[in-house]
This record gives C-alpha cells, structure tokens and sequence, in this order.
C-alpha cells in the first residue's frame, strides 16, 4: 500500500499585536509569520479497515480525538464521505506547548495528506478554510511562508520573505497554555504595540535588519513577566551576536536572528549553558516555493 511522508514545519511570530478582546473573547490579532526548518514527520497511508488509527513517538500525546492529526483525518473523512480507514504515525520533532504551532502544522499536513491520498485534488484555498474549523494557525500552516495572519488568524496575505539569516530557538523547561496567557492579557492596557507596517515594508525592501529591528510579541507581558527565564534567554542571545531576540506565540520559546551562522553557532552554545534550557535548535526561514511539502511519493 502507498504510503506518503510529509514534513509539518513550525513557525515562530516575528511580531505579534493584540488589537482587542471580541465579545466572544476571542482576539483580534495582527501576526507577521515565518515557518521555520524544524518539522515534525508525518506518515500516511490508507488501510482497509473503517478506522483512524494514530500513533507517535511521545507515549504522553493522545492518540485520539484529542490530537490534532486525528482531528483533521477525521474532519476530511467527513467531509467527503470517505469510508476507507487511514494509518498516521506522527514523529514529533517540535516541541509541545512551546508557541511554535506543533499541533497546528500536524493538523495542516493531515489535511495536506488526506488530498494527495484520496485524490481529492482540494486548492490551498479550500484546505485553508477546512483548517480554520480545526484551529485558529492551522490556515496559517496549510499556506506557510513569510505571512501576515489578522481577524484571529484566518485572514492571511503572504509577504515578501524573509531575507536568509539563522534562527536560533530556545525553549526553557516549562509549560505555557496559549489559554492561560490570553486569559490574563490586558488587551486594552498594552504597554506597547509592534510596528507590523513597519516590519511589512522592511521585508518588502529585503532589510533584515529592519525586520529583526521591528521584532515585538505584546505576549511577553503575561509569560515573561511570570517567567524571568525568558528575558534571561532574550539577554544572552543579545549579548552573543544576535540582531534581536523576542519570545515565539505565547511562549515559552524564544528566538534569535542572526546574520551569520558563526555568531549563532556561538550563541548556541552560550544558551545550552542555562541550567533550564531543555530543547534549542539552530533553524533557517522555512520558504515554501523553494521546498516540496512531500519527502517522497
Ligand atoms: P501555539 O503556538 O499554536 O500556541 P503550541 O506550540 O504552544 O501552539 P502545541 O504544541 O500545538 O502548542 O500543543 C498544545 C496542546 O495541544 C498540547 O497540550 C497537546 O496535548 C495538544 N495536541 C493535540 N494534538 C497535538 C499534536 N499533534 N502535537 C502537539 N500537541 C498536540
């Protein structure tokens, strides 16, 4: 039987603004995204029995309906009365609960998946609009790229991308739920707001370092208040080489911009020395057009 691989690439927030808390409670918000280098490894393949069968490398994810994976194969085979059963095995290589979308990205590449698989011959567009009844990145990670994500993340325009240069992520030991951080936002009392114009017309001029100059996540203002680790992590990636240094989504990951991979090289090694850094990576801008979405077929 057939089976296909897909690499479900993280992202990081080169800005992130809060314009306001709905009604509903969601939140208006004003993105500028860039996937990254670092991917999780999803295999697919259709099996013979009526079934949605998950498995992966971290015994303490669910394997259920829980996880995003299984959402999204689930939502497609409603969709689009499929009756065949589908196999997924889901090596997680991002970290959980880190700000970097893991289980937003795995959803998208499920979708991405169940397409090439059951020949559906979906767009972008509609996979992009499946994406939004499972989460708010999930359209995000089906388009990928440099993008800026408004509404409370389904209105995306891609952008120019981001110049080459190295990306060092950080991620202390703790967990940080995206529900938690928003809960305790004061949407109308932020202390700052990112210049995401800005950034937009920097990345237009293929600037990096009108970018990294640019780079603000109003989110810092719950977790690295709560964690000083995280504005340790920013001092130390600033004080070795790094052109600027924030947190990704609502945290705990933080990361670095580096010119050259020298600097960040040594800028790894200085992070790896905190005592409460469990995961770092040395990544690049993830640029779709230049990469296919499949490992092989
Ligand atoms: P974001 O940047 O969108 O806030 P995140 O990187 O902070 O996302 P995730 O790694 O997506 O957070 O996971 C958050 C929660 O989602 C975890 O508690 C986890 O149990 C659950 N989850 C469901 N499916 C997945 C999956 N495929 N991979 C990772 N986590 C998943």
């Amino acid at each position: 039987m057939r089976q296909i691989a897909l690499k479900a690439y993280a992202k990081i927030n080169l800005g992130l603004d809060v314009l306001r808390r709905r009604e509903d409670n969601y939140h208006e918000v004003r993105m500028v995204m860039q996937s990254v280098t670092l991917y999780d490894k999803l295999t697919m393949k259709k099996i013979s029995k009526d079934e949605i069968s998950l498995s992966s490398n971290l015994g303490y994810l669910p394997n259920n309906d829980k996880n995003l994976v299984y959402k999204a194969i689930h939502l497609m085979r409603e969709e689009y009365k499929i009756t065949q059963g589908v196999k997924a095995d889901l090596e997680k290589r991002i970290p959980v609960a880190a700000g970097l979308a893991g289980g937003s990205t795995d959803a998208a590449a499920a979708l991405v998946g169940m397409n090439r698989l059951f020949h559906l011959k979906l767009s972008l567009e509609r996979l992009m609009e499946l994406g939004a009844k499972i989460g708010a990145d999930v359209p995000y990670c089906v388009l990928r790229g440099t993008a800026l994500s408004e509404g409370i993340g389904e209105i995306l325009t891609p952008l120019s991308p981001l110049p080459a240069c190295y990306i060092l992520l950080a991620k202390p030991g703790i967990n940080v739920s995206t529900r938690f951080v928003y809960e305790n936002l004061e949407a109308d009392k932020l202390p700052y707001h990112p210049d995401i114009d800005g950034m937009i017309e920097a990345l237009e001029r293929e600037e990096l370092k009108g970018v990294t100059d640019r780079l603000s996540n109003v989110l810092e203002t719950v977790t690295e208040k709560k964690y000083p680790i995280i504005g340790k992590i920013k001092q130390t990636m600033k004080e070795n080489g790094a052109l600027n240094s924030i947190m990704s989504g609502s945290g705990p990951t933080v990361f670095g911009i580096f010119d050259k991979k020298e600097k960040a090289e040594k800028a790894l090694d200085k992070v790896r020395e905190i005592e409460l850094v469990k995961n770092s990576y040395l990544v690049e801008p993830f640029l779709p057009e230049t990469k296919k979405y499949f490992l092989k077929r």
